[in-house]
């Protein structure tokens, strides 16, 4: 019997789980993440794969190794801490999240990391990134995160390479999830977009953003709703959407000129949603930023959508 590998991504809403053989996904499931502590995630994890292998018509028993991306800081141990949205994790200690998926799987092997690096791996391995040995993962979701390949390695840094949400886009300018001003999270990541659509809404401006949400079910601006704006012209949304555009056109040529990657690949929640021409414009918008303007690396979407993480972190688990 072929032995399989499952990849979990790990969010503060959702799991999602995936069952790879050498090269396919075979099965997947999702989830919501249980709120009540760090025991019921790790259940609702093992839940998932389950399912995953039986979408995939497998068994438990065909199941070799494990791979989980979190956000959050991982310890070599594959402990989890600091990961604010997730249930259990929050805190700076850290939860043994690889020892306790590992016993819960009958003592199989469970590799942990962060959830925009396995993002990153997955389009790597398995997705837009194939043929290159440098480039920059940028996922576009609720914040703004990222991820290197450089010399054909992940680069890791100090523990934080990558955060180019966190890249200074206007000193001064509008106020980020993580407190400081100006970055490009500020701009581009869907929970700045909603608190800045909130701000104008009550100053007056007029927007249909709110009412879409609210005819769609949601709690939130998600990317669907904002999509659906665009689709009907608000003019809100339009100007939120050309500032994520203008903020990550300099960030990312900022970028391009330091590292000279081969290529930038967008993805994340609002990245897949608004897909190319969101992406094509992003890439005019750094364009006239680049110091080698004829040489621009290319502008991709990513392949994987919403399974890059789940299916990097199976690559993890077999490597
Ligand atoms: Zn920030």
């Amino acid at each position: 019997m072929e032995k399989l590998v499952a990849g979990i991504d790990l969010g503060g809403t959702k799991i999602q789980a995936v069952v790879l053989d050498r090269e396919r996904v075979l099965g997947s499931a999702r989830a919501a993440t249980p709120q009540e502590g760090a025991d019921s995630v790790m259940a609702a994890v093992v839940e998932a794969v389950k399912t995953a292998l039986h979408n995939a018509e497998a068994s438990g028993s065909a199941l070799a190794a494990v791979g989980i991306g979190t956000p959050g800081t991982i310890d070599v141990r594959g402990g989890v801490a600091n990961a604010p949205n997730v249930p259990g994790f929050e805190k700076p200690e850290p939860v043994p999240l690889a020892a306790g998926l590992s016993k819960r799987f009958g003592g199989i092997k469970v590799k942990v990391d962060n959830d925009v690096r396995v993002a990153v791996l997955g389009e790597w391995k398995r997705g837009a990134g194939r043929q290159f040995t440098d480039f920059l993962g940028v996922f576009v979701g609720t914040g703004v995160g990222g991820g290197l390949v450089l010399d054909g390695k992940i680069r890791h840094g100090l523990g934080a390479a990558g955060e180019i949400g966190h890249t200074t886009v206007k000193p001064g300018g509008r106020k980020c999830g993580c407190g400081r001003d100006g970055h490009l999270e500020a701009y581009a990541g869907r929970r700045m977009i909603e608190a800045t659509a909130r701000r104008w809404q009550s100053d007056g401006r007029k927007t249909k953003l709110f009412q879409i949400m609210k005819d769609k079910g949601r709690d939130r601006l998600t990317s669907g709703v904002i999509a659906k704006a665009l689709d009907k012209h608000d003019a809100v949304a339009q100007e939120l959407v050309d500032q994520a555009v203008w903020a990550l056109g300099v960030a990312l040529s900022n970028a391009q000129n330091l590292l000279d990657v081969e290529a930038i690949i967008v993805g994340g929640g609002l990245g897949d949603r608004l897909g190319k021409p969101f992406i094509d414009r992003v890439a005019e918008a750094a364009q006239p930023l680049l110091l080698v303007p004829e040489r621009p690396p290319q502008f991709l979407p990513t392949q994987l959508g919403d399974l890059s993480g789940a299916v990097g972190a199976a690559v993890l688990a077999a490597s």
